[in-house]
């Protein structure tokens, strides 16, 4: 890995974008281009002053071709097509990248691994290190626990949130599934309503709470006889997932053509529980 990686942010002018290049510059790294989309009105601006921490002499620009010799890697928090595009230019460039985009369809995942193949990719569905350090624990605790507790997953997000539960509580029971040779689709319970007997050892529940400006809460219960461990990450705002991108971004460049995900960036599969 070079010292200070040179950067780019694809989807400069989005939410995550801004946050991205706050992030890129706090980490102490080199922004080295940020893009966005052909047709926007932001072409030209300075992407420190769009992200509201001054000037940084990177102009917006419309195209990730005309930049993407100055990056060692870039971070695409866009839109699927848009990803498939800037991966097509960086498997021709030999560039890694960092992908945040959720909703990618299986042809389009399909083209994220065969590009995987030729340079490094990584994805998360949630870059936020303490979600998955959250999930780490998650599995310790289901392991050593097994089948003697019950487990329920609470989240709670803002009002203007329109699925549920969260992908975030669903990557959360996926894990607790799986290590404890659980099938989700069979055993999530979502609803309780009326007489519904008495619960299963085998369920894993999901309560949802939706309200105010709430930015993310996942906390998991692990409740036993006489006792109760509790698992808990609040969001307080979405710095944490433009941090953990960053921080894949500095990991990945240099490293062998390969899809990665946020496990290997932070070393889990070498800490043995
Ligand atoms: P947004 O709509 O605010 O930003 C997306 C930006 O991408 C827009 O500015 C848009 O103009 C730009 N864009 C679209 N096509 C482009 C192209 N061809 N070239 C360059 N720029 C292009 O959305 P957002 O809230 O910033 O989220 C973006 C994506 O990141 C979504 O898929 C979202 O679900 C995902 N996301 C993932 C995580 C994670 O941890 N994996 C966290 C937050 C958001």
């Amino acid at each position: 890995m070079s010292a200070t990686p040179r950067i780019g942010i694809l989807g400069a002018g989005g939410r995550m974008g801004r946050i991205l290049i706050q992030a890129v510059e706090q980490a102490g790294f080199k922004l080295a281009a940020a893009v966005e989309r052909p047709e926007s009105s932001l072409l030209g601006a300075d992407a420190g002053e769009l992200a509201g921490i001054g000037r940084l002499d990177v102009k917006i620009v419309g195209s990730l071709e005309e930049v993407v010799k100055d990056c060692d890697v870039v971070i695409d928090f866009t839109a699927p097509v848009a990803t498939v595009n800037h991966l097509k230019i960086c498997r021709e460039h030999g560039v890694a990248i960092v992908i945040g985009t959720t909703g990618m369809n299986d042809e389009q995942k399909a083209y994220l691994d065969a590009s995987a193949t030729e340079t490094p990719v990584v994805y998360a569905a949630n870059y936020s290190v303490g979600v998955n350090v959250s999930i780490k624990l998650l599995e310790l605790a289901s392991k050593v626990f097994g089948d003697t507790v019950d487990i329920e997953v609470i989240e709670a997000h803002h009002r203007h949130k329109v699925d549920a539960p969260s992908g975030t509580a669903l990557m959360m029971g996926e894990a607790i599934a799986e290590t404890l040779g659980r099938d989700l689709k069979q055993d999530a319970v979502y609803h309780r309503e009326g007489y519904t007997g008495p619960r299963e050892r085998q369920s894993i529940g999901f309560q949802t709470i939706r309200g105010g400006d709430i930015v993310g809460e996942h906390t998991v219960m692990f409740i036993g006889e006489g006792e109760r461990v509790e698992i808990t990450h609040k969001a307080t705002n979405r710095m944490n997932f433009a941090a953990g991108a960053v921080r894949a971004a500095a990991w990945v460049v240099g490293r062998e053509a390969r899809k990665y995900d946020m496990k290997d960036v932070l070393g889990f599969n070498d800490i043995q529980v």
